[in-house]
Formats: C-alpha cells, sequence, structure tokens
C-alpha cells in the first residue's frame, strides 16, 4: 500500500501528511484532473482507504507495474518510521529510490539528518539473507546507511547489517532484537532468543535518537577495567580494595557499569570470579536480598564478611585492576543493556 505519489509538476504527496478533510479534497480534486501519478510506472492514481482506516495510494489500473503490493502493517511502519525520524529532527521521506555504483537501492524511508543517510527498509515478505546483504551492500556503496526491520528471523546478526525482527500483531508491532543466529520464526514468543524485545515506537526513537547499538561481538578480546580503591570495612575496620565501576572495553565499545548494574546479568558472574583471580588485589563480590526480595550485588570484605553498599564508594574511581577478557554471550548481554556504542555508521570512544 503506497504511501507517497506524485502530482503533474513531479512533487511527492505523502497520505500521512494528509487530515482527512484535506485527504478527501484531493480525492474528489483527482477525479476531475486526474493529476496523481503512482511514483512507480507513472500510472493513475485512486485514493483509497485499508480496512483499517488508513489511507494509501492505489493503480487505477496495474498494468505492467512489477511493483509488489505491500501489506497493512508494511504501510504503517513507514508511517511510523517518518514520523519517529522527524520528531528527532531527521529530513525523512518514504518510498525514495536511490543509485549506487553497484545497482539500483529503493528504501521504504530515506533518513537524512547532517552528513548521515540512514535507509530504513521493512521485509515483510521473507528474503534470504543473500539478497538481504547485497542490498545491503548497494545502500553501502550509494553512501547509506541501511536499517532493516524483517519479518523472518534468520539474517546475520553482524556489526555491517543493522536489522532487528518484527514481532507482534496490528497495531501492537514489536522489534525483537536477536540473541543469536539459531531464531526462527517460531521462536518470536519465547524471551531467551531475544536480546530485548520493545515496543516498535520505542525501538524506532532509540534507532534516530543514536541509542541503537550492536555491542561487542562474540569472541572479540576485551580488557575488564575495575574501578575503585581503599575502604575500611565499617564492621571490623580492615583496610581493603573494593569495586565500584566496571569497564568493558573492546576495540570499538566501551561499556560503563555500577557495579549494581552488572549485577544484574547474573550469567556473567561466574565468569567475571574467574577473571578476578589475575587481579592482584584480593577482592571479593556477594549478591544480598533487599527486604523487597530484590537481588543485588556487592563487594564483600574479606576479613568478616561485612557487604559495603554502592552508596558509600561511589566517589572511588581509581584503577585496581586491568584484567584480559573474551566476549563471551553472557558479557555481549549486560554490554547490549548497558553499550555506548553505535553499531550504524561512526561511533567514537
Ligand atoms: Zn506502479
Ligand atoms: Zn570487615
Amino acid at each position: 500500500m503506497p504511501v507517497r505519489c506524485s502530482d503533474n509538476a513531479g512533487a511527492s504527496i505523502y497520505s500521512f501528511d494528509l487530515s482527512r478533510p484535506e485527504w478527501d479534497a484531493l480525492a474528489t480534486e483527482n477525479k476531475f484532473r486526474r493529476h496523481l501519478h503512482m511514483p512507480c510506472c507513472n500510472a493513475a492514481v485512486s485514493l483509497k482507504r485499508s480496512r483499517r482506516g488508513t489511507p494509501f495510494f492505489a493503480h487505477v489500473r496495474r498494468g505492467e507495474c512489477t511493483t509488489a503490493p505491500e501489506t497493512e502493517e508494511h504501510m504503517l511502519l513507514k508511517r511510523l518510521i517518518v514520523e519517529s525520524a522527524r520528531r528527532d529532527g531527521w529530513n525523512a521521506v518514504p518510498e525514495v529510490q536511490g543509485t549506487s555504483p553497484i545497482g539500483d537501492w529503493r528504501a521504504d524511508v530515506l533518513a537524512i539528518k547532517d552528513a548521515r543517510k540512514v535507509a530504513v527498509e521493512v521485509q515483510w515478505s521473507s528474503q534470504t539473507a543473500t539478497m538481504t546483504l547485497e542490498r545491503q551492500e548497494r545502500y553501502r556503496a550509494g553512501g547509506v546507511e541501511g536499517v532493516w526491520l524483517i519479518r523472518q528471523p534468520g539474517f546475520p546478526i553482524s556489526r555491517d547489517l543493522p536489522a532487528v525482527v518484527l514481532g507482534g500483531k496490528l497495531p501492537e508491532l514489536t522489534a525483537l532484537l536477536p540473541a543469536d543466529e539459531e531464531a526462527s520464526a517460531r521462536h518470536r514468543s519465547e524471551p531467551e532468543h531475544w536480546l530485548q524485545v520493545l515496543p516498535i515506537d520505542e525501538f524506532l526513537n532509540a534507532l534516530f535518537g543514536g541509542r541503537f547499538w550492536f555491542g561487542p561481538a562474540i569472541g572479540t578480546p576485551a580488557s575488564v577495567h575495575l574501578l575503585g580503591g581503599l575502604h575500611y570495612c565499617y564492621r571490623c575496620g580492615a583496610e581493603g580494595t573494593v569495586v565500584s565501576y566496571v569497564n568493558l572495553v573492546t576495540e570499538h565499545d566501551r561499556c560503563w557499569f555500577s557495579l549494581r548494574e552488572l549485577g544484574k546479568v547474573e550469567a556473567v558472574w561466574p565468569e567475571f570470579n574467574a577473571l578476578l583471580i589475575s587481579a592482584k588485589e584480593p577482592i571479593r563480590f556477594a549478591y544480598r536480598t533487599t527486604k523487597r526480595g530484590e537481588r543485588y550485588l556487592c563487594n564483600e570484605c574479606i576479613h568478616c564478611g561485612a557487604f559495603t553498599g554502592q552508596n558509600y564508594i561511589q566517589g572511588l574511581i581509581g584503577r585496581v585492576a586491568v584484567i584480559d577478557a573474551v566476549i563471551s554471550p553472557a558479557w555481549r548481554k549486560a554490554a547490549c543493556r548497558h553499550a555506548i556504542t553505535f553499531p550504524v555508521g561512526e561511533f567514537t570512544l
């Protein structure tokens, strides 16, 4: 269901930019003047409404045009993408065609801000991974960053292919961030296959607000920086080393965690404790439970076992140790909650 057509002068008209009276007026005008054309094949246009009442442009006669018809979901997503991008100050236009040295591309939405051009493509029908990567390469060659919203899981998880799986049903679509490449369509409702599941508008806000991050890839070498300092135990008075923050650094990513934040990903802890053996200072952590039943991680005195709350050691940010590590699925999970790197285009440390 196309949301764009053009008038006799070649200017684009977008269905969702028009109020209901404007839409009706345009329909009447077009009946008399026949001044609107489909951008795909220049065919005459009729103004229609979907079953859900969303206005869209249709071919009066499809004729030779080979552009595949779109679903209601596809049309809604285009509107949401444009609206979300515009809210964040991007210049966003649906249904844009462009060229690159290795072939033409067509984007559901092209969003431009400063030097960045981001094409967002909704892939509702299934498409092979090879085809997705080939189209991504065409965007890249044309100086455009491609971002994909794909209905069928199973695409490669890579920094070069920023993509999420589309879940949910109209009108409540969701974005699923795959935790691994094994996820398939029947896993859509099983949380363990996804790093995060977000309402679609929340995902789009993150995307255009610069908060959609790839995070460190599994297998990447990393160093774990422990920050903290010396602290006197409130119970036994002995001096000991405590850790207040953990900084996970890879070639492309740098993730900050307070001990408490990192503790929320409990899968990290067996690995983290194994790493602590190579720290020069004896350091010990333990999980405690608050009165409300929340588990949280804190430093524990190596002499008497008393714990030190995060509040008492916030200001201690000296370097305690730097330990070599490798990004495991657990570390990636932790980093993706708190990463501060941006996979789509440039990133800075
Ligand atoms: Zn057409
Ligand atoms: Zn103590």
